[in-house]
């Protein structure tokens, strides 16, 4: 990924090419207009390229340092649109009109903006401090003096895919803080040699390594004395031994989890490649990912690749209106709630009415400013993140809730068939889960199902889809992948699975759970893997469970 400093290296050199572009682009609208100004009739055709030409002028102009030639070609645009458009004949005085306000034009082209701060660079700045100081491990330092107790955590935390350093006393704490560059520090209180050692060893540390890497006390003592020694250290947790691992790792998963949120997902939709450009790196500057569709035919497909989690669309592109665009991704089902934003030099509030109409979630006028495009951006992707997680997640676990699985697999399976790639859809059953429930209560048969349900999200890989399919039964959409890995992959998790320790009051056990694979296209369909998926499922269980079984293809399948 680029560095934000390349990043504004680029807009300045974009900024460079667009001035250098600029008298092809002059040259094309004078062809224009020399056309209609001479010929016997107006052509509806033309008169509306003229418009979008000198339209994307009053936009991109004040973008890349040309405010004096946006607001000439402003006033032109308004008296294409309102009166030549109209205009059943151009006449003379329409056409000297027209004449006078293009050689306006074509004076403010000479006279770019005088060189001005970058309005970035504030945002720039907060980029880069942010990457330098970002931790880029998901190491725990741990401080126990009690050697079984720090193994036995080690081995578990490691489950969770967690790297423990441990560390048996807190002399030598700020050495190893500075080797290991912790996520988190698991601090003991009571040492041999006194019982607030772990307290008071963070109280001398140094202030920015306290701001920087959360604590989190672990302790026999539940007193006041000490949980108030350990907030007065700026505790960001404190649990008392023996420790709730499921809380613990909650806890862990929260404290590590903001170092790294997924970055925001933007679509760009503009026909002009410099704009959409420009658009694509201001907002990378910010950290999101973007993709650019300058061919507005195209939109389909990226949309469904990409699926971003908004759109930034042109009002005016040849071919169509980004209002026809936004109807076409309304009409399905899945994109309903995906923020559109319109990007348009269009100033005309009833247009911007209509676009709402449309399903439109914001419209920015250009030139738009750079801190501007990022913060309406980053508010709608927050707010989009927010409603999903209530509408596809199912709340126990935070994975994706049944339907909306369902719905992936359907997604993932379009997807590989045309990219002819394979993918496999694993179907996950915990093995007597009524026992355990039975056992020691329905409380802890959920905390059984999140271990599980973390588990899956630690070791599997990104882009594989995880959603919890029914009480104690998970799916996943492993994407890219044949039948051999995946299997191995499950493997892997159903042997850590088996070896973590459950927690019940003061006793201990351990689950086990059953998996069944099928591959895409070895069966042919979204329906088809699935219900081969559930098949090897039962037979993993008839089998014995505790076992991961991949679905066969029929024989007689080519
Ligand atoms: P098998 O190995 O054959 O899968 O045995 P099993 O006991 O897991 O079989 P079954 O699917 O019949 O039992 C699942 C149980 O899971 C039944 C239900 O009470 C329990 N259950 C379903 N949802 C939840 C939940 O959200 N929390 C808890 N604690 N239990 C749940
Ligand atoms: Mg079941
Ligand atoms: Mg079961």
């Amino acid at each position: 990924m680029s560095t934000p400093s390349t990043i504004n290296e680029a807009l300045r050199a974009m900024r460079a090419q667009y001035q250098t572009s600029l008298p092809g682009k002059l040259a094309e609208i004078s062809a224009l207009w020399e056309t209609l100004r001479h010929a016997e009739t107006l052509d509806a055709t033309t008169t509306q390229t003229l418009h979008r030409l000198v339209h994307s002028l009053t936009g991109s102009g004040a973008t890349f340092g040309m405010s004096a030639l946006s607001l000439a070609a402003k006033t032109l645009e308004l008296t294409l649109k309102d009166e030549l458009q109209s205009a059943e004949r151009l006449s003379t005085e329409l056409s000297n009109r027209i004449q006078a306000q293009w050689h306006e034009v074509t004076l403010a082209a000479e006279n770019p903006d005088a060189a001005r701060p970058e309005k970035t660079s504030k945002i720039t700045l907060e980029m880069e401090a942010k990457a330098a100081t970002k931790q880029s491990s998901s190491t725990i330092l741990l401080v126990e003096d009690d050697l079984d107790q720090a193994r036995n955590l080690e081995l578990q935390l490691g489950h969770f895919g967690y790297t423990v350093k441990i560390l048996h006393e807190t002399a030598s704490l700020n050495a190893t803080i500075a080797e290991t560059h912790p996520a988190v520090i698991i601090m003991d209180v009571v040492f041999p040699d006194s019982d607030m050692s772990g307290p008071l060893a963070i109280t001398a540390l140094a202030d920015e390594i306290k701001a920087s890497i959360p604590v989190v006390f672990l302790s026999s003592r539940s007193d006041i004395n000490s949980r108030l020694t350990s907030v007065r250290a700026g505790a960001a947790a404190y649990f008392t031994k023996p420790v709730d691992m499921g809380m613990l790792i909650d806890k862990l998963d929260s404290l590590t989890s903001d170092i790294s949120p997924d970055p925001y997902k933007v679509l760009i939709i503009d026909d002009s490649t410099s704009l959409a450009a420009f658009y694509a790196l201001t907002l990378q500057s910010a950290g999101m990912d973007t993709r650019v569709v300058t061919d507005p035919m195209t939109m389909l497909d990226a949309i469904s690749d990409f699926t971003p989690e908004l759109i930034l669309m042109d009002m005016y592109m040849p071919g169509c209106s980004g209002l026809e665009l936004a109807r076409i991704i309304r009409q399905q089902e899945v994109y309903v709630s995906t923020p559109i934003v319109f990007l348009s030099a269009e100033t005309d509030i009833d247009i911007q009415l209509e676009a709402k109409q449309f399903g439109a979630d914001d419209f920015l006028t250009k030139p738009i400013d750079a801190t501007h495009l990022i913060s309406s951006v980053t508010s709608r992707v927050e707010r989009y993140r927010t409603l999903r997680t209530f509408m596809v997640r199912d709340s126990l676990t935070g994975l994706l809730n049944h339907t909306k699985i369902k719905e992936e697999l359907d997604v993932e399976v379009l997807r590989a068939q045309r990219q002819k790639s394979s993918l496999v859809f694993a179907m996950i059953d915990i093995d007597f889960f009524k026992k355990v429930n039975d056992t020691y209560g329905h409380a802890t048969g959920d905390r059984v199902i999140k271990s599980l349900s973390r588990l899956l999200q630690q070791r599997l890989r990104k882009t594989d889809i995880i959603g919890r399919y029914g009480g104690e039964e998970f799916a996943v959409v492993l994407r890219d992948t044949d039948g051999v890995s995946a299997t191995a992959a499950m493997e892997h998790i159903r042997k850590a699975f088996e070896q973590i320790v459950q927690y019940s009051d003061d006793t201990e056990f351990t689950v086990t759970f059953s998996c069944g694979l099928a591959e895409f296209p070895a069966f042919a369909s979204a329906d088809e893997v699935s219900i081969a998926a559930d098949k090897a499922m039962y037979e993993a269980k008839a089998l014995g469970r505790n076992r991961v079984v991949l679905a066969a293809a029929h024989a007689d399948k080519p």
